[in-house]
């Protein structure tokens, strides 16, 4: 009332120059805010990263030399994949790393399914993953072995729905313990080479034949990996579960969102499946930038980079190629500039997310999953 008053007895003039300064004072706050809501260049190296999906399969410090420089944090992942090293001796690069760089690195463990058919299969991988756990690992992984490999006595394929892993995932998620999986391909696997949308898909698959699955009607379907996985977390709702790849849905953000909807502890990474993004932004911006908006808080930055024991690779390369590839990924999720890549045809532009969202893809969200992330 006081106020008011004040405000009326003000003369015409001291009015002008009240409502003036009011315009000026809300104007330098809204200028404040805008420059606080995004990142530039240099937040970069100034924000606390994390990389979600990398495989460090070595001893050499290169990788993780730069990982500090780039202020990342590395989630390094044991895969029962035909890389040249066992699990075990995956572990032990791990552990090494662990070691070597114990602010920077953290790892998940993984189990092979040999063995599936003998009697004590469950007994000694339960056994494997405690004395993972105990070394440090954080989590686990499964890979697309597991649906796209490896066969039961029958000689029929086995799936992550086999109630052979129940107890594994039941105890995984009475303790809390994140499952990173990579079940499937991407869609475009199963697609004819002139259909696939991303030129990376379309080279690899011309080169592997044996792994292009259009080519191989025989094997379990794209529609079959992605309703097994589904089914596992019906029966394990409480398993906290990182569906890496941007879980096997990278060609459609609206696919992600009808998961996201339906599985609440579940997340994505999105290792090596940008250019998935980048193509969808490239059809409908404001599609993308509005689907990360609404699930900031379910996406989580990755990229499948690393190194490997025996890479011939100069180190002063890897760390050119893995800087770019983080810059580059920057660039997309933080400004709003045009870009190029030689996976996408013709230009698209970043997604210039809101910081809040940035923070949350790049640690925040990791962080939740992984509360080991927030002690480093
Ligand atoms: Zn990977």
């Amino acid at each position: 009332m006081k106020n008011k008053s004040n405000y009326l007895y003000l003369s015409k003039g001291g009015r002008f120059v009240l409502i003036v300064l009011l315009i000026v004072v809300s104007a330098c706050a809204s200028n404040k805010n805008t420059k606080e809501e995004f990142c530039s260049n240099a937040d970069f190296v100034k924000m606390k990263k994390i990389d979600i999906h990398c495989h460090i399969n070595t001893k050499r410090p290169a990788f993780m030399e730069l990982a500090v420089k780039d202020n990342f944090r590395i989630l390094t992942i044991n895969t029962d994949a035909p890389v040249g090293v066992t699990i075990e001796e995956q572990q032990d690069f791990a552990n090494f790393q662990q070691e070597a760089f114990p602010d920077n690195l953290r790892y998940l463990t993984s189990f092979s399914v040999k063995g599936w058919n003998e009697d004590d299969w469950l007994e000694k991988t339960m056994d494997y993953l405690d004395e993972s756990f105990k070394k440090g690992a954080i989590g686990v992984k499964v890979w697309k072995n597991i649906g796209m490999v490896e066969k039961d006595k029958d000689d029929k394929f086995i799936m992550i729905d086999d109630p052979k892993f129940d107890p594994i995932f039941d105890y995984l998620a009475q303790k809390s313990i994140p499952v990173c999986g990579h079940l499937g391909e991407p869609k475009n696997c199963w697609l004819p080479l002139d259909e696939m949308t991303v030129n990376n898909d379309k080279t690899y698959f011309k080169d592997h034949p044996e792994y292009h699955m259009f080519l191989h009607p025989e094997y379990p379907s794209y529609e079959e990996q992605i309703a097994a996985r589904n089914r596992m977390l019906d029966k394990h709702p409480n398993l906290k579960f990182i569906g890496a790849h941007l879980g096997s849905l990278e060609w459609s953000v609206d696919e992600l969102a009808k998961f996201f909807d339906k599985y609440p502890n579940a997340s994505v990474d999105m290792a090596a499946r940008m250019c998935h993004l980048e193509v969808q932004a490239q059809a409908n911006w404001q599609k993308v930038r509005d689907f990360f908006v609404k699930y900031q808080d379910r996406i989580i930055y990755g990229t499948d980079q690393g190194d490997y024991e025996g890479s011939e690779e100069d180190p002063v390369k890897l760390k050119e190629k893995t800087d770019e590839q983080w810059k580059s990924d920057w660039k997309f999720l933080t400004t709003g500039e045009p870009m190029l890549s030689w996976k996408v045809n013709g230009e698209f532009k970043g997604i210039k997310l809101p910081r809040e969202v940035v923070e949350k893809i790049y640690h925040k969200n990791a962080e939740k999953v992984f509360p080991e992330f927030k002690k480093i």
